[in-house]
This record gives structure tokens, C-alpha cells and sequence, in this order.
């Protein structure tokens, strides 16, 4: 048997004096200047936490994030993706695709290492994980550089 579900986020960019670094997908890009928001805001691992809500039916960003990040002081984007992972059960993840749109950064030469990146925070084959990145030619907040939107699905199944 196997579901599948959706997942979205998006964040403004902090402006480019910003001490904060960019996180994507558990990457740390020094020479861009972070996303708003009170964790890391990971914007990769937010909307596959949300797909992976849209499994367990157990949202986590929100009610728990918040809990986490403002009570405990837990920034740390893929501590509430593994919380979400924690009530998939006896469900096993089997497939992501993840579908960023911005205009910064260029992606195509990180991508490799984002997907490395989240093989080791999902305990999934980097051959299980799908990456695409597109500027949208431009045509939305996030394609004129103001923010990054992603879209992600995750797949599960069980015997
Ligand atoms: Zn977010």
C-alpha cells in the first residue's frame, strides 16, 4: 500500500546585511543572506515536515515547531522534521521530490549536496530523493529574488 502527500513553505529573505546564514535543506550558505523567521527557517525542511503531515496527518510545523523553537530554543529545522518522521508509524518512507522556485541562489551546483544532506537527516537513498530548482522566468516574488517557495511530495508505503 502506498500514500502519498503534499507539502509548501516559502520565506523572505532577511535584508543582505544580515548576520544570519541561508539554510537549505541542512546546507548553510554563507554568502547569502538568511530566510525570516524564528528557527533556521529551512525552507526545504519546512514544506517536507508539512509533507510528511500531510502522511501522519500529525501537523508539527505550527503547533509544535512553535513549542520547540520558542519554549526550548530548538532552531533547528530538522529537529522538527524528525519529529514529523516520528509519527509516520509503521509507514516507511520511500520517495521526496522537492521543487524550489527563486532566483537566488543558483542551485544547479548545490544540489547534489542538498540532496546528501537530506538522504542523512530522511535515513533515505539519495536515489529516493529528487531535486529541481527553477527561477520561474521571474515571474513571482520568489523568482524576483524577494524569497524562496518549495513544494515538496512525499511517498510512503507498508505491507
Ligand atoms: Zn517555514
Amino acid at each position: 500500500m502506498h500514500i502519498s502527500a503534499i507539502g509548501q513553505d516559502s520565506h523572505r529573505f532577511e535584508h543582505d546585511s544580515s548576520a544570519k546564514p541561508l539554510v537549505l535543506g541542512g546546507v548553510i550558505f554563507e554568502q547569502y543572506p538568511g530566510l525570516q523567521g524564528n528557527s533556521d527557517a529551512d525552507v526545504i525542511l519546512h514544506a517536507l515536515t508539512n509533507a510528511i503531515s500531510g502522511l501522519t496527518t500529525v501537523n508539527v510545523l505550527g503547533p509544535v515547531s512553535d513549542k520547540l523553537c520558542l519554549e526550548e530554543g530548538v532552531t533547528d529545522s530538522s529537529v522538527y522534521l524528525r519529529k514529523a518522521l516520528e509519527s509516520l508509524g509503521a509507514w516507511r518512507l520511500s520517495h521526496v521530490s522537492v521543487s524550489i522556485e527563486g532566483k537566488r541562489p543558483k542551485l544547479s551546483t548545490h544540489l547534489g549536496a542538498i540532496r546528501a544532506s537530506l538522504a542523512g537527516i530522511l535515513d533515505l537513498s539519495q536515489d529516493c530523493i529528487g531535486i529541481t530548482a527553477t527561477t520561474g522566468e521571474g515571474l513571482t516574488a520568489f523568482g524576483k529574488g524577494e524569497g524562496l517557495q518549495v513544494l515538496a511530495i512525499a511517498s510512503a508505503s507498508r505491507e
